[in-house]
């Protein structure tokens, strides 16, 4: 017991003094906190260590090999910072070391996953028979909601796929935006869709599916579409597309990680516009809200589709009295992931989360404006809270993202858009100000006049 409070005792306080120095920190690990990596390197130990020097060696060398995630100045891919309260409730969570899978093995999880469930719903305004699934992101997300569109679709065109399997099943549709997100693709090829079974849909320039161009759909349709395109934060036309789905009898599925939160924002609700006639759809709670990771949900407006296509026995569903987490997963255990969920929504309210999104996206705006400011192409307008920048030439845009990357001051991801090199911002932590802009813009403007000089 001495031992286990002496060890929690120097979590906290490593812990502590990261997030102290964090803002100091570079935003990617230095060349040299990179190299002391290799000091990681031996064999499985025959004899262990003690516990001490384990964390120990977590804290003095692995701490510096961390990219600066909770700082302020991080806008690479969408990674989403983290808040205090998300954090802490982790710990307590991690302390309590609950399998979230069954009801009977962790009761707090069973019911705060319940109640998430019915938040989250009326958060997005999606129908209130809406199911949800904690799973560890949208990729497992999507393939969840996938699953569940294809046996559906298939059982309405008379087929069961769960007893026949796919060798005999009859042809499904698959429409899929030109811009789809990787791991769309990705759950398609698991389930069993290969790329020649798929149509693309074409986009326009800044990644959003046109309208006119979505071809005529059936009921043995299976459309994806995306709420916040991974580049640029584009949304596609979701009402208009749910409309013609509708229509047709086709199952909508929503791609939405980062940018289905729109919809909790009455400022950027439009965006989403539509949202609440899809079949399903897929969001992170470790973007854009800022929960810790390992925090994605799946939602299914049609409980028993879902629930019969994730498990083994889905034809003879049972629902126990209290919820079992498991049954809208891929997984059996599995990280009481509704505790820290729980936390944040329970901290910040519907009208926290809508200014949490309000303020990422005001200070995406803002970084875009100062840019362009200083000569930067901005490539799209700024939709929520991310966008692409572009120098002149390709070669230029590079050799600025290496500047930025090595800057320690703020760290960015590079991109192709439309075969044009650029720069992708991310604004997706609370913990960004606009200080923290103004740093970065000026690492921007300094490497892109060295550039020009040459
Ligand atoms: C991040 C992202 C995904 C994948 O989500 P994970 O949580 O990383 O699994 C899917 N689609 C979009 C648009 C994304 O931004």
């Amino acid at each position: 017991m001495e031992q286990y409070q002496t060890l929690l005792e120097y979590a906290m306080q490593s812990s502590l003094e990261y997030i102290s120095r964090v803002g100091q920190m570079s935003a990617y690990p230095t060349a040299k906190s990179l190299s002391t990596l290799n000091s990681y390197d031996e064999e499985l130990p025959t004899a262990g260590d003690d516990p001490f020097s384990v964390l120990n060696f977590l804290h003095t060398v692995g701490a510096k090999a961390t990219t600066a995630q909770i700082g302020g100045r991080y806008f690479g891919f969408v990674n989403g910072g983290l808040l205090p309260v998300a954090h802490a409730a982790e710990w307590m969570a991690d302390t309590w070391n609950q399998n979230g899978a069954l009801a009977v093995m962790s009761p707090v999880t069973a019911k705060l996953e319940e109640l998430c469930e019915k938040w989250i719903v009326k958060l997005f305004g999606l129908p209130q028979e809406t199911a949800m699934g904690l799973v560890t992101g949208s990729s497992n997300a999507t393939l969840c909601a996938l699953a569940a569109a294809r046996n559906s679709l298939l059982q309405k065109a008379g087929y069961d796929m769960r007893s026949e399997g796919l060798r005999n099943a009859p042809q499904l549709r698959v429409l899929m935006s030109a811009d789809a997100h990787a791991s769309v693709k990705a759950a398609l090829s698991i389930l069993g869709f290969g790329e020649n079974d798929i149509e693309t849909i074409p986009t326009d320039e800044y990644g959003r599916i046109q309208a006119g161009a979505v071809p005529q759909m059936d009921s043995r349709t299976l459309c994806i579409i995306q709420a916040g395109n991974v580049n640029g934060g584009s949304y596609d036309p979701i009402d208009t597309i749910c409309d013609l789905a509708t229509q047709a009898g086709a199952w909508v599925h929503i791609d939405g990680a980062f940018g289905l939160w729109a919809a909790a924002s009455k400022k950027y609700h439009y965006l989403t516009k539509g949202l609440e006639k899809a079949d399903s759809w897929s969001v992170d709670a470790h973007k854009t809200l800022n929960a810790g990771y390992d925090c994605g949900i799946v939602l299914c407006r049609h409980r028993d589709a879902f629930v019969s296509a994730l498990q083994a026995n889905g034809s003879y569903i049972q629902y126990g009295e209290q919820r079992d987490g498991m049954m809208y997963t891929t997984e059996m255990s599995r990280r009481a992931r509704a505790i820290p969920l729980w936390a944040v929504l329970k901290s910040l309210g519907a009208d926290g989360v809508e200014r949490l999104i309000d303020t990422l996206c005001e200070r995406a705006e803002y970084f875009a404006e100062r840019l362009r400011d200083n000569g930067f192409d901005v490539i799209n307008p700024v939709f929520f809270n991310q966008f692409m920048v572009a120098c002149e030439t390709d070669e230029k845009t590079e050799i600025v993202l290496r500047t930025i990357q090595n800057s320690d001051v703020c760290w960015c991801s590079g991109s192709k858009w439309k075969g044009r090199n650029i720069i992708r911002v991310s604004v997706c932590s609370h913990a960004t100000t606009r200080e923290d802009i103004d740093k970065s813009v000026d690492v921007f403007k300094n490497a892109l006049q060295e550039v020009q000089m040459k």
